[in-house]
């Protein structure tokens, strides 16, 4: 008996589907190799993975399993508090803040607008994402399996969703940011907390009816933007149910 036996979840038919035994896959074991580089053969980033059980023990991703181990994987699930340690991930992060790849890249505005600190560049190579990743702390966005697979990457995302606003939908939800947004917070360009600014030094700058009808606004100390609040805030929270109209105005 040469094979390790994987409960493979109906969650990772994503990446890959049992071929006959239905939920099972018979893997071949000619030699010593760690659960995730096992796993991750099979398609599935180890960035998926919730829980990992050996004979009805949990290991974490450098277990050696052996022959005629059973083996049973779950992915993780949603919500998912990156801040709470597990027996896979046992050094959580402090706090949610993203790194998003260019082929999800109209997430990082979008989560930016709800106040989350999202690192983005389209020049980002996956090699310098994983690094951002694991230097900042930083959960990845990404449709690319790959880059998940780097093991720098601790945190992770393989979205799912094709149109943006239906992403940032799936990645609120995933991560149960909810109550962590902070719109009207953080540039939209820039990924900078904004500064509140007396109204009078940027009066000038409002076009008539902001000067009417709005009294608090932000700037960015980068790019020199100016937000305002109002109806806008309203506007996001409708926004993160069907996301349809921007929120934030600038000049
Ligand atoms: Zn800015």
């Amino acid at each position: 008996m040469h094979h390790l036996r994987i409960a493979w979840p109906e969650a990772f038919f994503l990446f890959r589907r049992p071929s006959d035994n239905g939920a099972r896959i018979d893997f071949p074991l000619p030699r010593r190799r760690s659960i995730k580089d096992i796993l991750e053969s099979l398609g599935v980033p180890h960035t998926e993975v919730g829980f990992i059980w050996v004979d009805g023990e949990p290991v974490d991703f450098h277990f050696i399993p052996e022959a005629g181990h059973e083996v049973v994987v779950r992915p993780v699930s949603a919500p998912f508090d990156v801040t709470k340690p597990s027996r896979l991930r046992p050094q959580p992060l402090d706090a949610v803040r993203f790194v998003v790849d260019v082929n999800v890249g109209k997430l990082a505005a979008l989560l930016r607008m709800l106040g989350m600190d999202t690192v983005y560049s389209p020049q980002l190579r996956d090699r310098q994402i994983a690094s951002l990743a694991e230097k900042q702390r930083r959960v990845v966005l990404t449709k690319d399996l790959m880059l998940l697979k780097r093991s720098a990457v601790v945190y992770g995302r393989f979205v799912r969703s094709v149109l943006p606003d239906d992403q940032l939908q799936e990645v609120v939800a995933f991560f149960g940011l909810k109550e962590a947004c902070r719109p009207f917070h953080r540039c939209i360009r820039c990924n900078d907390e904004l500064l509140v600014v007396e109204k009078e030094a940027i009066l000038h700058r409002l076009e008539p009816k902001t000067k009417k009808y709005y009294q608090d606004f932000k700037m960015c100390k980068t790019c020199d933007r100016i937000y305002w609040a109002g109806s806008h805030r309203e506007a996001m929270k409708r926004r993160i149910a069907a996301i349809n109209s921007p929120f934030c105005h600038t000049t």
